[in-house]
C-alpha cells in the first residue's frame, strides 16, 4: 500500500457540549508528540504553547466524537522552527493510503472507522514558526498573532480540510484524491460542475477538461458542496482560488477572509472556536460532531500572508 504525505503551510469561549442524545460516539484525544526542534525553537515560550496546544486538543474533543462506541487517540508529531527569512506562520498535514478514490485521511479512519493506519505513523504532524510574535493562553495585544486561533486552524487541516488538487486542476497522486475533494466544484465556462469525475462507485476517473483555468477562477472560484456546508449555506462554501495557483493555499482554505479557515490571519485576539460554517464542513468531512452553546463571529486586522507547499513521499 502506497502512502501520501501531504504538508500545508499556512496559519467565543466554548462549554463542554454533551454527547450526542442516541448516539454511541466515543470521546476522542491528542497526543503531541514534541521534537527537539519543537522545544529549541519555542525557548522560554515552550510551557505555554504546549498548554495551547491542549487547549485545542480538548477544545476538538469537545465537539466532535468518534463513531463507534470507543474513544480514540489521534497523535500528531509537532515539530519548530525560527524562520525569520519565511513568512510562514505554522503549517499542518495528514497521511493519507494512496490508493485511487476519495480517500481518507488517517486521521478521519481513526476517528470515524476505528481503523488505525497500519505504518506506525501519526495521523497528522505540525510544524510551528516561533520567530513570529505569538500571543499565548488566550491573551493577544494588537502586536501579536493568536496562537490557539493559529493552531485551530492547522488542526482544522490535520482532521481533513485539504486538497490534493494542483495547478493541473487534478491530483498530484494520479486518481488518488482526498475525501474533501469529492465536493469540490469548477466553473465549466457556464456552469458548475464536478471537478473530478468519477464512476458509479464513487471512483475518480480523471478532471473535467477545464479544470487548470477551473483552480485559478477567481471570478467563479472553486465551491465546496458537501451536504451540510449547502444546508447552511444555501450554496456551495467558494474555496480559496486566487488567478495564480498557491501550492499549500489555493483549494484547501476557504474564501471567508476573517474566518479561522481564510488562508490569512492578522495581527490581535480572535474569537477562538469553530464557527457553524466549519462545523458544516466537519460534518461534510463525515466527523460526528455535536453542538456547543452560541456561535463565533472573527475579526481581521493586518494581514500576513501565509504561503505553502506540500512534501511528497
Ligand atoms: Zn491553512
Amino acid at each position: 500500500m502506497s502512502l501520501r504525505i501531504r504538508l500545508l503551510f499556512c496559519f467565543c469561549i466554548m462549554g463542554l457540549a454533551p454527547k450526542g442524545q442516541g448516539t454511541q460516539a466515543g470521546d476522542i484525544s491528542f497526543t503531541f508528540n514534541y521534537d527537539a526542534s519543537f522545544t529549541t525553537s519555542a525557548g522560554s515560550h515552550l510551557t505555554a504553547a504546549q498548554s495551547d496546544f491542549a487547549f485545542v486538543g480538548t477544545y476538538i474533543s469537545s465537539l466532535v466524537k468518534t463513531d463507534f462506541t470507543g474513544n480514540a487517540v489521534v497523535e500528531i508529531d509537532v515539530s519548530g522552527s525560527n524562520d525569520s527569512s519565511s513568512g510562514v506562520l505554522a503549517s499542518a498535514g495528514g497521511y493519507t493510503n494512496g490508493n485511487d478514490g476519495f480517500e481518507k485521511s488517517f486521521t478521519q479512519l481513526l476517528v470515524q472507522n476505528n481503523e488505525k493506519n497500519t505504518f506506525s505513523l501519526p495521523e497528522a504532524f505540525s510544524s510551528i514558526n516561533f520567530d513570529w510574535n505569538w500571543g499565548y493562553g488566550g491573551s493577544t495585544t494588537s502586536t501579536e498573532i493568536d496562537f490557539r486561533y493559529v493552531l485551530l486552524h492547522e488542526m482544522f487541516h490535520a482532521l481533513g480540510f485539504e486538497s490534493v488538487i494542483d495547478a493541473s486542476g487534478a491530483s498530484s497522486y494520479g486518481n488518488s484524491y482526498n475525501d474533501f475533494d469529492q465536493y469540490v466544484k469548477g466553473w465549466d465556462g457556464s456552469k458548475y460542475v464536478n471537478l473530478v469525475d468519477r464512476d458509479s462507485s464513487n471512483i475518480p476517473t480523471g478532471v473535467i477538461a477545464n479544470a487548470a483555468n477551473a483552480v485559478v477562477d477567481n471570478a467563479h472560484p472553486l465551491l465546496f458542496d458537501g451536504p451540510n456546508v449547502r444546508a447552511y449555506l444555501n450554496a456551495g462554501a467558494e474555496l480559496y482560488t486566487p488567478s495564480i495557483f498557491e501550492a499549500g493555499a489555493s483549494i484547501s482554505h476557504y474564501n471567508y477572509p476573517g474566518q479561522l479557515e481564510y488562508f490569512q490571519i492578522g495581527y490581535g485576539s480572535k474569537s477562538f472556536g469553530f464557527s457553524g460554517l466549519d462545523q458544516a464542513f466537519l460534518k461534510d468531512l463525515g466527523y460526528t460532531v455535536v453542538p456547543e452553546p452560541g456561535t463565533c463571529m472573527l475579526s481581521v486586522a493586518s494581514l500576513i500572508i501565509l504561503v505553502g507547499a506540500r512534501r511528497k513521499s
